[in-house]
């Protein structure tokens, strides 16, 4: 294959044949498409979403936007090796990561600037049939994709998808520095959550049940850690849910200040009981759900290349492909200081089969 040409043939992809089932398949490689590149994936993000995909308890697979078999991944790292028409060859070889939202760019919501939220539209790896980037090549329109700034690793420029959603949280609650933020949760999205608050010199408090993540949270600057029976009430301005547990609705509205911006970012697999709707009359307060995000990936990038955002203080491991079914198996462990998992991908990049 010469730089630039389209490949064809089979390749070896990563899915969720059933629930609970993880195994490699070889599916067809996408043909190429207009305004559409070929990536070459190197790495996949592991994230709390497919871990609730692979064991059927998602609320994409509940509520029927998502059916096995699932080939997942929507946090992903690569390199262009092939690019359709009307796209500029030059992308070819660039290292990039990308937006999963694929809208239909036509409906009033997209034409509004949510293109997030496109009711037509297909979420990489998660919802909708669009397969994902657990395969060697994943075939996606050219404006999902960002270039990577030549200082980031590439393995770490993944972190940009969740950072989207972050960025995302704090631009909806118009946070200003100084204001008082409680962050719940210490995954991906909490630890991430904590850094860019640090960043905005806002004061930054997190609540979760784990300690080895609430010492992780302190490691990066968090003013304080509570667990959700004593973290203090009405003392926050933005209040950040990270954890999406059913059981931490009572805690929003307990916590919350006055005119306190609650931002959902969690995804919760049921109803959540417990929130205190005369809170929201008698504080002022304000409730906004948070789906990743829009045009933000390029300040995502910026703020991993400033060192604003630190990569490695989120990533565990960067596991062999043999291993990612151990993955799957530490996400569900506690004792997790750091809680990003990456699968390096290049175990799949064997011969093409024609
Ligand atoms: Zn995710
Ligand atoms: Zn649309």
């Amino acid at each position: 294959m010469s730089a630039g040409q389209w490949p064809t043939g089979t390749m070896p992809a990563l899915v969720f044949t059933a629930p609970g089932v993880l195994a490699v398949e070889r599916v067809p490689v996408p043909s190429p498409a207009e305004g559409e590149v070929l990536v070459l994936v190197r790495y996949l993000g592991v994230c709390g979403t497919d871990v609730h995909l692979l064991d059927g308890s998602s609320a994409y697979v509940v509520g029927g936007l998502t059916h096995f078999p699932i080939r997942f991944g929507h946090e992903w790292a690569g390199e262009v090796v092939a690019v359709g028409p009307s796209v500029p060859a030059d992308l070819v070889g660039e290292r990039v990561v990308g937006e999963p939202f694929l809208s239909c760019g036509q409906c009033l919501t997209c034409r509004g600037g949510h293109y997030n939220l496109c009711p037509n539209r297909y979420e990489l790896g998660v919802r909708g049939s669009v397969p994902g980037a657990a395969a060697r090549y994943l075939r996606i329109p050219a404006s999902n994709v960002h270039v990577v700034p030549a200082t980031v690793e590439t393995a770490h420029a993944l972190l940009a998808e969740p950072l989207v959603t972050v960025l995302n949280a704090f631009e909806q609650a118009a946070a200003q520095p100084g204001e008082a933020v409680a962050v719940l949760g210490t995954g991906t999205l909490g630890l991430l959550a904590v850094q860019v608050g640090v960043a905005m010199h806002c004061p930054v408090d997190v609540v979760g049940i784990d300690p080895a993540g609430l010492a992780a949270a302190r490691e990066l600057g968090a003013r304080a850690v509570w667990t959700p029976d004593d973290a203090p009430e009405g003392a926050y301005q933005i209040v950040i849910e990270a954890t999406g547990s059913a059981a931490i609705g009572p805690v929003l509205t307990r916590i919350a200040g006055i005119a306190g911006r609650i931002l959902q970012v969690g995804i919760p697999g049921r109803p959540v009981d417990g929130v205190d709707l005369a809170a929201f009359v008698t504080k002022g307060l304000r409730l906004s759900g948070v789906l990743g995000g829009v045009d933000l990936m390029p300040r995502a990038l910026r703020l991993i290349a400033s060192g604003a955002v630190t990569p490695t203080a989120l990533i565990e491991q960067v596991l062999p492909v043999a291993d990612a079914r151990q993955a799957f198996e530490r996400m569900r462990e506690a004792g997790r200081a750091r809680p990003k998992l990456v699968i390096d991908l290049s175990d799949l990049q064997g011969e093409d089969s024609a």
